[in-house]
């Protein structure tokens, strides 16, 4: 059983084509997904509607909520307030349904699947200090948990050594983001987990970025949206 893992795609169509086609070439059996469909980018209904027919299981992250209105804005930075106040107003009411109703965490095949902390996920807590890890461990009981939220990948062992997936250990896995990367390499970011060998791998992918970058423009979103994906930031 070969699993991808998907997280942040916010709202980055050319991005999210670009997975899709990858994992039509690859044999997978299931995708998951970790929150942040929309938020930031430009075409929130088509890549919710992408997530819907492509993911099994999809959990829901801030933005999403935050662009049904089920949680206030205040809590996110300007750029995150600006673009969810767009979206807001795109989104039709199938879809603004479907992600009112995305749940917050998620176990399948013995694996934790949640866009935050999984300690009370609904205060969406960013896993960055061993402090964090450390918390954020009682928040689990599975082997493993995949996480989204801070678009930068890594893998934590609970002993706070190694970065690298192992047996004896439980994990966090941070999948990185598909639609807007923060670790200074703008390409898109996504696992690959292979649940009978435990092999675990960290795609990365160019796409058509400029394709995005035109799109935040035409749709009147801050330009400097567009320049992040760039810069990888
Ligand atoms: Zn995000």
């Amino acid at each position: 059983m070969r699993i991808a893992i998907i997280s942040d795609i916010h709202s980055n169509l050319a991005a999210l084509e670009r997975v899709f086609s990858f994992l039509d070439s690859k044999k997978i059996d299931e995708i998951f997904c970790l929150g942040d469909l929309v938020g930031y980018g430009p075409s929130p209904n088509e890549c919710i509607e992408m997530i819907k027919c492509n993911c099994l299981v999809v959990v829901a992250g801030n933005h999403d909520w935050g662009a049904t209105k089920k949680i206030p804005l205040k809590n996110f930075n300007a750029m995150g307030k600006t673009s969810l106040q767009w979206t807001q107003k795109q989104i039709n009411d199938k879809n603004r349904e479907y992600l009112q109703n995305l749940p917050l965490k998620i176990v399948r095949h013995d694996i934790t699947i949640v866009h935050a902390s999984p300690v009370t996920p609904e205060n969406w807590t960013y896993i960055f200090s061993n402090e964090d890890v450390k918390e954020a461990f009682k928040g689990f009981t599975t082997p493993i948990c995949f996480i989204g939220h801070t678009h930068i990948a890594v893998v934590i062992n609970e002993d706070l050594t190694g970065r690298k997936l192992q047996q004896n250990t439980r994990s966090f896995i941070n999948v990185g983001s598909v639609g807007q990367p923060r670790d200074g390499n703008p390409k898109i970011s996504f696992g690959i987990f292979d649940l009978e060998s435990w092999f675990y791998e960290l795609v990365r992918l160019e796409y058509d970025i400029h394709k995005t970058v035109d799109a935040i423009k035409k749709a009147g979103l801050p330009p400097i949206l567009g320049t992040r994906l760039i810069n990888g930031y």
